[in-house]
């Protein structure tokens, strides 16, 4: 790096072009560094509600797109085959290669170094990066973008931390293993399953009809510690499209799925800031975490230009300043409440978890829309989780205050 950046970026993935390109636009002199080409197609799908990326104007960046949306919360069997929920809004897949594309394009100027972040040092005015190939960049301000697994952002020890873990299957089948044109974002029918299998953690069918042919089915658990193993989420696929007399003709691409949902809030008076995964910005009731970024990126960027301008300031200044914007109050405590409605959850047998996504999507549409995209200002929030406290049978509202009972441990 010939002369010190405003920023250094480390990470190649959505959050690192995000906060690449929205700072980049604002004048600020950004270079980056990722292991691999900035271009190099990313290997995850990612899903939204159509109306989040509505909210930010970006709807186009949509591949696949259903607006018969559905979830079962009955416990299944012939009589209830098609009790579905119907959400009643539409939800997409990014088309991953025009996401990355726009990105990349605002980000046109940003210089990229192929390499790998080893050690983060700060001092009193820049920080340095020094890479795996030896290769040492300077930078006022480093945003650690290479996700949840950095070893280079500090956060608390709360112990041991839920993952989401999912197996799917990309592909053909002999029949169609959910309604043609149909996107199901939870099947938690569980006739499938033993009686043992019953008393274990619940997981449920994320699915989609991708067109000609293809769909996408995937056993995915919601959130638990550590995280349910890819052999049995397998093994429950299986059993479900078995039951369904469904047969995997072709395997077009197999996607193992594992981050985490609890992930603490890092230390916010470190000299390096941090943003998505890395940041801890993965909605810990939902998983998700795009559309965070496409909200929260601009402001960040914004923040940060304006006391960048400021040549006065070093590393620590810049960083305490864009973790205020980045993690304001607000944020931090709907984030724990979202924390403690998960822990409450992560207890729920299969059973009480139907009851409540029964009663949650029995909500208003923006109420639990707004619940689920973070999008509701924390007054709201807790009024909507007053509200489904309210509508929630005795026996889930005995689990929503005082946990769930002790359930026996798996076998895995
Ligand atoms: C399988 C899967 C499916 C998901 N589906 C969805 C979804 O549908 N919708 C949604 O909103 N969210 C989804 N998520 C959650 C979340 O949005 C993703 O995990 C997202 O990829 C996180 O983005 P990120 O840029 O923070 O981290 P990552 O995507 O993990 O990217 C990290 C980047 O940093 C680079 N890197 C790592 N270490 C270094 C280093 N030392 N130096 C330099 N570079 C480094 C990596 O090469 C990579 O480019 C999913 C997650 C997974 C794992």
């Amino acid at each position: 790096m010939a002369d010190t950046a405003d920023v250094l970026v480390i990470g190649g993935g959505p959050a690192a072009l995000c906060i690449a390109s929205e700072l980049h636009q604002r004048g600020v002199v950004v270079e980056g560094i990722a292991p691999n080409p900035v271009d190099a197609p990313w290997p995850n799908t990612y899903g939204i509600w159509a109306d989040e990326l509505k909210m930010v104007g970006l709807e186009q960046l949509l591949e696949h797109r259903w607006s018969d949306t559905v979830s079962y919360f009955g416990e299944g069997g012939i009589k209830a085959q098609d009790q579905s929920h119907g959400h009643g809004i539409d939800y997409g897949l990014f088309d991953r290669s025009a996401l990355q594309r726009y990105w990349l394009e605002r980000a046109e100027g940003v210089v990229w170094h192929q390499d790998t972040a080893e050690r983060v040092e700060a001092g009193a005015a820049t920080t340095t990066v020094t890479s795996a190939s030896g290769v040492t960049l300077q930078a006022r301000l480093v945003i650690d973008a290479s996700g949840s697994r950095t070893p280079h952002i500090r956060r608390p020890d709360q112990g041991p931390v839920a993952g989401q873990a999912a197996y799917g299957v990309v592909g053909r089948f002999s029949k169609p293993p959910i309604e043609a044109g149909r996107f199901v974002l939870m099947d938690y029918r569980c006739d499938h399953l033993s009686e043992e299998q019953r008393s274990e953690p619940p997981t449920f069918l994320y699915a989609m009809d991708l067109g000609e042919g293809v769909f996408f089915v995937e056993e995915t658990s919601l959130a638990l510690a550590p995280g349910v193993p890819y052999d049995v989420l397998k093994q429950r696929l299986q059993q479900r499209l078995d039951q369904r007399a469904v047969e995997i003709t072709e395997v077009i691409h197999e996607e193992f799925c594992l981050f985490p949902m609890n992930l603490p809030l890092p230390d916010r008076s470190q000299p390096l800031l941090a943003f998505g995964g890395a940041a801890s910005m993965v909605h810990p009731a939902s998983g998700y975490m795009v559309g965070a970024l496409l909200r929260r990126g601009p402001d960040l960027a914004q923040a940060l230009a304006e006391v960048l301008a400021n040549p006065a300031l070093g590393s620590e200044a810049l960083a305490r300043r864009g973790w205020q914007a980045l993690w304001p109050i607000e944020l931090v405590l709907r984030h724990q409440l979202y924390q403690f409605g998960l822990s409450r959850l992560m207890g729920f047998n299969e059973a009480l978890l139907r009851t409540h996504f029964a009663t949650f999507f029995s909500l208003p549409r923006e109420e639990w829309f707004g619940f689920l995209t973070n999008t509701l200002p924390l007054p709201r929030l807790m009024g909507v989780m007053l509200r489904l406290f309210a509508l929630s049978p005795w026996e889930l509202r005995r689990g929503l205050v005082l946990g769930a009972s002790p359930r026996k441990k798996p076998r895995w």
